[in-house]
């Protein structure tokens, strides 16, 4: 079977017993029985570029070849472009972008480095996938070594129209470098549809069939995959008979109860602000004091060296104390915010005790957590999704309550509607959300890529070898054909 490189700019620690992150999530679900190697970084730093050395390890069928960062590269590459330049303005915060030469510079610094490791370590049969927004130029990065193995990208996080993305002072370089993929894969339509007009307008490419675009004699297959979760381990997880136990426990002391479960990284995208202030005003506007709701949320910390992040901390540590010195009564703390990792085992039997599931981000890639929390319910009596209308995910989970995140009112009145709907509807809802999630589950995106990848051979490659390559920087040597 041809071996499967993946590479991306983390590779998650298995033993660490829990991954917050939905690439890290999907990776790992998808990686433990397909075996090949992933490479990437290991999450340490060292002082030096000479202190720089690869080291491998095994998980099951899996080969890990991890690398550690320089501190200057974390500062350039990690912090400053992937996560100052292009995450807020790929999730549409142009405010939030703070652009400097030197994080670019480090980005093509440490994409160079990646290519420079890896493409030693690379068989002419192997299928290469690269991941998410950190790495968009390493495709360009492993041509220019000589590297004409098949290699595909995705897109984990939101592609913007291009009106957005011309904001980044780099786009047009960095847009032009997916053209030296074979495959470019997206989250939905609308990211796709947004990536098609970017080349046509800005690149002066053409559509040549739904699938495929050419630009400057170049042909690039791209398509939409996805992500989805390895569901029926999900759905045992949430059936552990002793976590059951533990929550019914709670269920016999606290039957007034109802409770609301939000899960996210503490990030700006997640809309967690928004997210309190629909609360309140649920609390508000419906002080119906035999159903009380509690709302438990785990905002994990993530990136917390940025001002951004440690903005918003502050902002929502505010809102829930307010919140629950407004509301809260000797026996009823209404907002239990953890700023902590939990372990999915313990996110699982949560959700499936949670009569709602909110989900309100303002902008996501496609957010897991709207499927496990589907998956992890109890189907006789199952829980009611509410959806952001701007996560990935909505495009396909349209039997959820799908909701505007900034209208806090039309996110407060879902979750009153959430509190009241009768069961027969709540079992019809989630019998076609279980359906959905099944149709494209975790397994089914690894596959439906790869063969998307693998038709690429032969196909496209034999042209591209003989066209012109695209005056871009760091332009790529010609493609060696397997
Ligand atoms: N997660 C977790 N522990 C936490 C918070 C999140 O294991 O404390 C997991 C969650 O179960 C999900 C993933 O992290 O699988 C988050 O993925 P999602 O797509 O929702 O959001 P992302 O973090 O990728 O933006």
């Amino acid at each position: 079977m041809t071996r499967l490189v993946v590479v991306s700019n983390r590779v998650a620690d298995p033993g660490a017993g829990q991954a917050s992150g939905g690439l890290a999530v999907c990776l790992l679900d998808a990686m433990r029985d397909r075996g090949g190697m992933w490479f990437g970084w290991n999450g340490q730093l060292v002082a030096d570029e000479n202190e720089i050395a690869a080291s491998c390890s095994r998980y099951g069928r899996c080969t890990l070849m991890t690398i550690p960062l320089t501190e200057r590269d974390h500062r350039e590459f990690y912090l400053g472009f992937s996560n100052q330049v292009l995450w807020p303005i790929h999730h549409y915060r142009l405010d939030l972008a703070h652009f400097t030469l030197e994080a670019a510079e480090g980005y093509r610094r440490v994409n160079a480095r990646f290519a420079d490791v890896l493409a030693p370590h690379l068989h002419r049969s192997d299928l290469i996938w690269v991941h998410d927004y950190q790495l968009i130029p390493l495709g360009a990065e492993l041509r220019s070594r000589g590297v004409g193995n098949e290699i595909g990208f995705f897109f984990h996080i939101p592609f913007p129209p291009p009106e957005v993305l011309t904001a980044v002072p780099e786009y047009e370089w960095l847009v032009s470098s997916l053209l030296e993929y074979d495959l470019v894969g997206f989250q939905t339509a609308a990211d796709h549809a947004n990536f098609c007009r970017f080349v046509c307008e800005f690149l002066d490419g053409q559509k040549v069939s739904p699938d495929t675009l050419r630009v400057s004699g170049k042909y690039l297959k791209s398509g939409v995959f996805p992500v989805g979760i390895d569901v029926e381990s999900f759905v045992a997880m949430a059936q552990d008979p002793a976590a059951i136990k533990r929550i019914q426990r709670r269920e016999r002391n606290d039957k007034r109860r109802i409770y609301a479960i939000g899960v996210d990284r503490l990030d700006y995208s997640k809309g967690l602000p928004e997210k309190f202030r629909a609360f309140r005003r649920l609390l508000d506007s419906y002080p119906d004091n035999s159903k009380p709701v509690t709302l438990i949320q785990v905002a994990s910390p993530t990136r917390d060296d940025l001002k951004a992040y440690i903005d918003i901390r502050h902002e929502l540590e505010a809102l829930s104390g307010k919140i629950n010195g407004r509301f809260g009564d000797f026996d009823w703390t209404p907002l239990r915010y953890i700023h902590r990792s939990v372990a999915r085992e313990t996110l699982a039997v949560h959700y499936r005790a949670s009569r709602i599931g909110l989900v309100t981000p303002l902008r996501d890639g496609m957010n897991l957590v709207a499927k496990e929390y589907i998956a992890a319910q109890d189907v006789a009596d199952p829980g009611v999704l509410i959806l952001s209308r701007f996560a990935g995910a909505a495009e396909d989970l349209q039997e959820a309550l799908i909701v505007n995140p900034y209208d806090i009112d039309e996110v407060a009145h879902a979750m009153r509607r959430a509190i009241e709907m009768p069961k027969e509807e709540r079992i019809e809802r989630h019998r076609m959300l279980m359906k959905r999630i099944r149709q494209r589950d975790a397994c089914n995106w690894m596959r439906s890529f790869l063969r998307a990848l693998r038709s690429c051979r032969g196909h496209l490659r034999g042209k591209l070898v003989l066209t012109t390559p695209l005056a871009i920087a760091n332009a790529p040597a010609k493609r060696v054909t397997g």
